[in-house]
């Protein structure tokens, strides 16, 4: 194991922005762990990155198999692991409207069971040595969701939101969460839902590379969020400012007058 950094197991690093951390995580001098279903794409990432001298583990699962997922959950469980990368997810080809059951609950056990529960493990495990690192890889779609589908900007939405509750209720004990929000990025997961990535203007794509620099330069600067295409953070913190300054009457034995004026009103 490496002395330094320790390892860091990526999840979706067959491909994509999971295979870039693969490569700059070992050019950090961390040992990886890489997961996904394509053992042998794993391969091939391994073999690009062999020059970096990282010790790599190839663990195929595909994490919406109940017994795949507790196969990664048993390894973050292991003394050596000291980050995790939940990256693995997808997208819906199509609509709330063309999606049936099946593909509903595939785009949700991937996209918030399989994080949620990795996400618990390697908690468990980073809070009872004092530390230890979880990089989320959420999306902007968390705040954009009259955009695309709501079950894709919905799933990104929970991955916000759980990062910013381990911050707060986690930090303290040596547990860091980083949350990353990518824009539209250059990768096969466009493809794979049926998008053409070609119809996006150009100045709206990120290469996966830029983005994965970008976010682990948030990483060293122990963001909590990151979103690497946003030129100005002023918007973000005026949000969270004004999400903040509601706290005080979120929860209240009184309704609230507006809605007992309108109750008077309404029934005359
Ligand atoms: P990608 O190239 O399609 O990579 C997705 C990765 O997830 C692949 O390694 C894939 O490997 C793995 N995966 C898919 N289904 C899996 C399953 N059932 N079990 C285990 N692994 C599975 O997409 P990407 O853009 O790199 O996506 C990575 C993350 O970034 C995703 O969470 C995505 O939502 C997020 N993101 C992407 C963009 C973008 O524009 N690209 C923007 C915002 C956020 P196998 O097929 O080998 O299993």
């Amino acid at each position: 194991m490496s002395e330094k950094f320790g390892t860091a197991v990526i999840t979706g690093a067959s491909g994509g922005i999971g295979a870039v951390y693969a490569d700059r995580l070992a050019r950090r001098g961390y040992d990886l762990v890489l997961v996904a279903r394509d053992g042998a794409k794993m391969e091939a990432v391994a073999d690009r990155i062999r020059d970096a001298g990282a010790k790599t583990e190839i663990l195929v699962a595909d994490l919406t198999k109940e017994q795949d997922l507790a196969s990664v959950e048993n390894r973050l469980t292991k003394g050596d692991v000291t980050l995790l990368v939940n990256n693995a997810g997808m997208s819906l080809n199509g609509s709330l409207l063309e999606n049936g059951g099946a593909e509903i609950s595939r785009i949700v056990a991937l996209n918030i069971t399989a994080p949620s529960r990795l996400a618990a493990a390697a908690a468990k495990a980073f809070v009872s040595r004092g530390q230890g690192a979880v990089i989320n890889i959420a999306s902007v779609l968390a705040l954009a969701p009259e955009r695309y589908d709501g079950i894709y900007s919905g799933s990104k939405s929970f991955l916000l939101n759980l990062s910013q509750s381990m911050t707060a209720h986690y930090a303290a004990q040596g547990l860091y969460t980083q949350s990353v929000l990518p824009g539209a990025t250059r990768t096969e997961l466009w493809e794979r839902s049926g998008k053409d990535i070609n119809s996006f203007p150009i100045e709206m794509l990120m290469e996966v590379e830029d983005l994965v620099d970008a976010a682990l330069v948030g990483f060293d600067r122990r963001e909590s969020i990151t979103i690497p295409p946003l030129p100005d953070d002023a918007p973000w913190i005026a949000m969270q400012q004004a999400r903040l300054s509601m706290a005080p009457n979120l929860s209240r034995r009184a309704v609230a007058d507006r809605y007992l004026s309108s109750l008077s009103q309404e029934s005359v």
